[in-house]
């Protein structure tokens, strides 16, 4: 087996933080899915000291971390605090910095999605074969718009971020997501295309260069004070990460405008209209970027259960397997995982699942699910779609 030398760079004292007592064990989706000791959160921070120490590594080491879902639910149930998320960005860092951990034409594919007009025009020809059916089921892709309605702003009161993926494929959402702020009575604007991607995905690949200029774009669109709302939880954790990721006065004052839009209504419920009596069971799905990394999922219940029956699943945040670009990169792992959740959300009874993130969202729809955006399903309440 191959191995390539490398300086990890994480600090010692994080090495040594994990106590091995196993409790993150079963919050492991890919643990849970293989029963191995290295696919754990535990067994990757020892194969990590391991390569600390000897300074080289090799394709086993690669294959298990490139495994890892980045999810960080053993983050949160972590009784000594280890900060896995990090360990792990680092090491990924090092690994497409020091090794060929990242081929060209992934690189090429991350790249694209700080470039609007690329990705709207590779979307459109992605729409058009869709249409001719061409493209193949099992990517589970959604059905991209052919056109696309304009974002039009209504006020100053708040920014809504819009990303790049998203974007380009699920603007109605923004949409639905702009009626329901304004229902409370505040205006929204929009950034320039300077915010066209929040870099988190190039975080979660080890393309932290790449990440930190997109990151300096993206605040220099978002001028003055107004919160900065986001509908996806990935793009907001990473939005609020931007003062870790730059460390600048000026990224740690734009990361404190950041809100997850659940979080921002949290606080302006009162301002919301009336909820109709008696709301449709609706079974909420926590994305880990929302519970594990901002740790605000409870706002989704908040505000959707102002007007549904809001549905706590039954297995404690589990991730479901999307993790950014990681179904498509390890779609069998992804869909094990999956199945997990699925059958979580059948025990719930609910015939419609809330999501707040949309990679979520699409790999549990491409499982069959009615899975929609939380702020999607009151936006069809209030209009009485529902
Ligand atoms: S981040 Fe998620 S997939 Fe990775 S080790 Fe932790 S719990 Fe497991
Ligand atoms: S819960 Fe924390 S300390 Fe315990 S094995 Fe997992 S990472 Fe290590």
């Amino acid at each position: 087996m191959t191995k390539t030398k490398i300086d990890l760079g994480i600090p010692q004292s994080d090495l040594v933080s994990c106590v091995s007592c196993g409790l993150c064990l079963p919050h492991c989706p890919t643990y849970r899915v293989t029963q191995e000791e290295s696919a754990s959160p535990r067994g990757r921070i020892a194969l990590m000291k391991a390569a600390a120490d000897t300074g080289v590594v090799d394709e086993e080491f690669v294959g298990f971390m490139d495994a890892c879902i980045q999810c960080r639910g053993c983050e949160t149930a972590c009784p000594a605090g280890v900060q896995f998320g990090s360990m792990m960005e680092t090491t990924r860092e090092a690994l497409a910095t020091q090794t060929a951990y990242q081929p060209w034409w992934r690189r090429l594919g991350y790249q694209a999605l700080g470039w609007p007009r690329i990705l709207t025009f590779g979307s459109k020809i992605l729409a058009v074969l869709q249409r001719f059916k061409v493209v193949p089921k099992r990517l589970g892709l959604p059905k991209i718009p052919l056109t696309q309605k304009r974002l039009v702003a209504s006020g100053n009161d708040v920014f809504l971020f819009t990303g790049c993926i998203m974007d380009a494929w699920m603007r109605e959402t923004h949409q639905a997501v702009q009626r329901v702020i304004e229902a409370t009575g505040n205006g929204v604007q929009f950034p320039d295309r300077g915010a066209a991607c929040c870099g988190a995905l190039h975080v979660h690949a080890g393309l932290a260069e790449d990440a930190r200029r997109l990151a300096a774009k993206t605040m220099s669109a978002f001028p003055g004070k107004a919160p900065i709302l986001v509908d996806s939880a990935g793009c907001g954790a990473q939005l609020k990460d931007y003062g870790h990721l730059l460390k600048t006065q000026e990224a740690k004052d734009f990361s404190a405008r950041v809100l997850d839009v659940h979080e921002w209504l949290a606080e302006h419920l009162d301002e919301l209209p009336p909820a109709p009596k008696g709301g449709v069971p609706v079974a909420v799905q926590d994305p880990c970027h929302l519970r594990h990394v901002q740790r605000s999922h409870k706002s989704v219940y908040e505000v959707l259960g102002r007007y549904t029956e809001a549905v706590t699943l039954d297995d404690e945040g589990l991730c479901c397997g999307a993790g950014g670009a990681y179904s498509a990169f390890h779609p069998d792992t992804a869909a094990e995982v999956r199945d997990r959740k699925v059958a979580s959300i059948e025990r719930s009874g609910a015939a419609i699942v809330a999501s707040a993130n949309p990679g979520c969202l699409l790999h549990l729809r491409s499982a069959g699910l009615d899975v929609r955006h939380p702020l999607e399903i009151i936006d069809s309440i209030m209009t009485k779609d529902v």
